[in-house]
């Protein structure tokens, strides 16, 4: 697969994943066309060598694995794993509000996202809703308008005479977006909405009531190719989802060696502890239930390696001084290897020498960053898998630009130079050895 078509098919999966719902079926479908069979947590497993598999917990959470096809008695795991969720504004359970003929909608804050950037921006509305059907039978449906249904337009200038100098946001007063204007007598309520859209994209599904849902809003502009020679990426949710696709399209490929597994879970963007998120059970409980044998397990995991992807800084030209000197990472110059010394990061010397083995035998050089001293440093799944597996683990990301604002900016080569080294690492003949 060659750079062009990787993106084009990168961007149809980032235009399709508003949600991290929508992000985990949509890898869960392409998973099933390439013949991976779902697994259910509630079933009892019954797997096969040489067969992929997927599972998805909580609708947000996916893991896709494909078995060695001669699995000797301790073959190891090559693992990736990213987060499907991005920084957002989630509606509140009873969120409307109307005044001065205006509807509105009240929204908490979900992760860190850059704010401002969500003003002014054309907004649609998707995510899970929980139903009751006439049969009394509890049903989840995904719901994405796809197309802009809320904004929340900035305060004039005019009204707002320090705006560029010293403009806070208010979380609570200043986020609310406008949903509708009612101007005759047929006021729209937001529960009769939701359902008119259910009715549209289920129209065979019969329910009494909404009993619950989980609803974002999110960017509707499609990712674009920009720059004089489309040197970079513009999108919505860069962050991570670039690195959920790359894990999944390198699952995908044909002819992969030893056990290759990727994990794309929710809730990273805050903090991880959720059912769904890093801190919960569900990589843990797979491998428990794949290999039940506890000493074998252990074994089998020494040996196994783990490639935490996401999204690392690339140095913004307009502020050149929040990087260490030496750490400048470029956008198309390729994946970059994260470290902290106090493991914000999980990358040890250890581990990035197999990374970069990996990556210099597809002719991909890694860049290396570390976050100045003087500046707090963030961290990803990688810390928190390596803890609780006791798997050698590097964090590996594309370099970006704006992380965190609703439009995110990559080199239009750094996916699939990622791409090209993961692929690597699931199809190498055995992984680099480590002579102690
Ligand atoms: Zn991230």
């Amino acid at each position: 697969m060659q750079q062009e078509q990787f993106n084009k098919q990168l961007f149809d999966f980032l235009h399709h994943s508003s949600t991290p719902f929508h992000a985990a079926e949509y890898l869960g479908d392409q998973f099933h066309q390439a013949g991976f069979q779902r697994l259910r947590e509630r079933a009892i497993w019954t797997t096969e060598s040489g067969k992929g598999y997927y599972c998805i917990r909580d609708n947000g959470s996916l893991l896709g694995f494909r078995m060695a096809a001669k699995p000797g008695d301790c073959t190891p795991w090559r693992m990736t794993g990213a987060h499907t969720d991005s920084p957002a504004l989630q509606i509140k359970p009873l969120p409307e509000r109307s005044g001065n003929s205006y509807m509105q909608l009240g929204v908490e804050v979900y992760g860190g996202p850059l704010l401002s950037t969500w003003f002014d921006r054309d907004l649609g509305i998707g995510g899970r809703v929980t139903i009751i059907d006439e049969n009394d039978t509890i049903k989840i449906r995904l719901l994405d308008f796809q197309r802009p249904v809320v904004t929340i337009p900035s305060l004039a200038i005019h009204l707002d005479r320090n705006a560029n100098e010293e403009h806070k946001i208010d979380k609570q007063k200043d986020l609310s977006p406008l949903f509708s204007q009612p101007l005759d007598n047929d006021v729209p309520s937001f529960a009769i909405l939701i359902q008119q859209q259910l009715k549209k994209q289920y129209p065979d599904l019969s329910f009494r009531t909404i009993l619950g849902f989980d609803l974002f809003c999110y960017d509707t502009q499609p990712p674009t190719l920009l720059g004089m020679k489309n040197e970079f990426i513009s999108a919505s949710r860069l962050d991570n989802l670039v690195s959920c696709f790359v894990g999944a399209q390198a699952l995908l490929q044909d002819n992969l060696s030893d056990n290759c597994l990727l994990l794309c879970s929710n809730h990273e963007e805050i903090g991880s502890s959720s059912m769904a998120g890093a801190h919960g059970n569900f990589l843990r409980t797979t491998l428990e239930r794949l290999l039940p044998d506890t000493p074998c397990r252990q074994t089998i995991l020494d040996r196994s390696f783990l490639i935490s992807l996401d999204n690392a800084h690339g140095v913004h030209p307009n502020f050149v001084e929040k990087h260490d000197p030496q750490h400048l990472p470029l956008l198309n110059h390729g994946p970059v290897i994260k470290y902290n010394a106090n493991q914000r990061y999980a990358t040890t010397g250890r581990s990035a020498a197999l990374y970069k083995t990996v990556a210099g035998e597809v002719g991909v050089t890694p860049q290396e960053f570390v976050m100045k001293n003087d500046m707090a440093c963030g961290s990803t799944i990688g810390p928190i898998t390596a803890t609780d597996l006791g798997v050698q683990t590097v964090d590996v990301g594309i370099p970006s630009l704006a992380m965190h604002s609703i439009r995110e900016i990559t080199g239009s080569k750094d996916p699939y130079l990622l791409f090209k080294t993961v692929a690597r690492f699931y199809t190498r003949p055995q992984l680099p050895s480590y002579e102690e």
